[in-house]
């Protein structure tokens, strides 16, 4: 069972948001950085462990900054990306780059930074020689096929654009060592938003297996595998969260059956997670303003899938937990319903719920990845504030709300005629 417990009081929650209208995306400092010790102690038998977040899933510098204070360095995958790391002072190789599709542009900071790179094909090898050059260190993202299963959310291996193939890897590694790269990495991301704790255990085994066969084939000593980011949270109640230890456990099993044999001790191992570092630690704190009885029950909140987009792209369950109200009887059943035109802008269907009187403050759990970040601007909708919930219990902005002035700044060019 997970808990589902918002961690500021009602009263301080009406002070907050006297400051700070709804509705907004609030983080939870302290729970952020335990959780980041917990995977550096859960991990702190790997040479050199290290956690490149990835920055898509919450890219404000202010909580880059928490993860770097930890330990933790930055995945990007994007130009902004990129330079929103360098902000937060995450710096050379504690930054990675695992982009696709990769403008020239995107290359040559992450260069310029010191960065690691990780090619997506075979030919971003030249195309990097040829735009950027290459960096101290290269990694290249495998992509195993039928090797492995993928989840709903990822796909299939074998469907998904990403990587190279077994055999393209091996060429590549041969490719980049003949230009004279000295250093390498190996990457895969397989898994997405997954809670079975073996199948990150399965997949490390699967890279091991792929750094002893880089070794014997080409002579390369990796320095790292990064196993991407994928562990999941449990967004319902009745979930249980990934256990770190026994995961951790498991890959050290296969890494002294596999790596230490062959010889390659000291390769580090990388991950690149996003969601379950600041996953359960971010909510979208919204007010009812609306109720409407039609062929269903509605509420109405003054957020909307610009806030949060994962019910709607994904059918997401998000944890709904009304203030004042947390043990009264689910007697009620609800839509929970956003504002924008789209029948899909639903934060739940069908949730039974306490009763809902207007003014009533809702929290929408688990927002913190892909939360925020995947906000948008249809139907003219504004993103909200960003908050931070500091350890000393103080409240300071990280992102203000964007006004109508940030939404009409892309028509205020030179020569326009609005
Ligand atoms: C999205 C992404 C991640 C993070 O995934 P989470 O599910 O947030 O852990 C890591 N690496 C790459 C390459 C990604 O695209």
């Amino acid at each position: 069972m997970a808990e589902k417990i918002f961690p500021i009081a009602q009263d301080k929650l009406e002070e907050i948001i006297k400051e700070y209208p709804t509705p907004f995306h609030i983080y939870d400092e302290a729970a952020i950085r335990k959780n980041l010790r917990r995977l550096f102690k859960a991990f702190d038998w790997v040479p050199g462990f290290r956690e490149h977040y990835a920055v898509k899933a919450a890219p404000n510098p202010y909580l880059l900054e928490i993860i770097r204070e930890e330990g933790g360095g930055a995945d990007c995958s994007s130009l902004p990306e990129l330079n929103l790391a360098d902000m937060a002072g995450i710096k050379g190789e504690k930054i990675m780059l695992t982009s696709n599709d990769t403008p020239a542009d995107e290359f040559q900071r992450a260069i310029e930074l010191g960065a690691i790179i990780n090619l997506d094909d075979i030919s971003h090898i030249e195309y990097l020689e040829k735009n950027a050059g290459f960096p101290a260190c290269l990694s290249f993202r495998y992509n195993p096929g039928d090797a492995v299963k993928g989840n709903a959310i990822i796909g299939n291996p074998t469907e998904a654009k990403y990587g190279l193939t077994h055999d393209q890897l091996i060429h590549a590694y041969r490719i980049a060592k003949d230009k004279g790269v000295k250093r390498f990495g190996l990457h895969t991301m397989v898994i997405s938003n997954e809670l079975e704790e073996q199948s990150f255990i399965n997949t490390a085994r699967l890279m091991f297996n792929t750094a002893v066969e880089i070794k014997e084939k080409l002579g390369i000593k990796l320095e790292f595998v990064n196993l991407g980011g994928g562990v999941g949270i449990p967004y319902r109640p009745e979930q249980e969260a990934v256990n770190l230890e026994n995961v951790s456990a498991g890959i050290k099993k296969a890494y002294e059956e596999i790596i230490i044999p062959a010889g390659l001790d000291g390769l580090s191992i990388a991950m690149e997670l996003g969601r379950s570092i600041t996953g359960p630690y971010g909510y979208l704190v919204t007010t009812a303003i609306h109720e409407k009885q039609t062929y269903k029950n509605y509420i109405g909140l003054d957020a909307c899938m610009a806030n949060l987009m994962r019910p709607a792209l994904y059918g997401a369950y998000h944890h709904i937990v009304v203030v004042g109200k947390e043990n009264a009887p689910l007697d009620h059943t609800y839509d929970v319903t956003g504002s924008l035109c789209e029948n899909n802008d639903k934060f739940a269907i069908d949730r039974q719920l306490p009763k809902i009187d207007m003014g009533d403050r809702i929290i929408i759990f688990d927002a913190g990845a892909h939360g925020h970040a995947m906000g948008f601007n249809y139907n003219a909708k504004l993103r909200s504030a960003e908050l931070l919930l500091c350890e000393d219990g103080s409240v300071k902005m990280i992102r203000r709300a964007e006004t109508q002035d940030d939404y009409f700044a892309t028509l205020h060019f030179d020569g326009s005629k609005f």
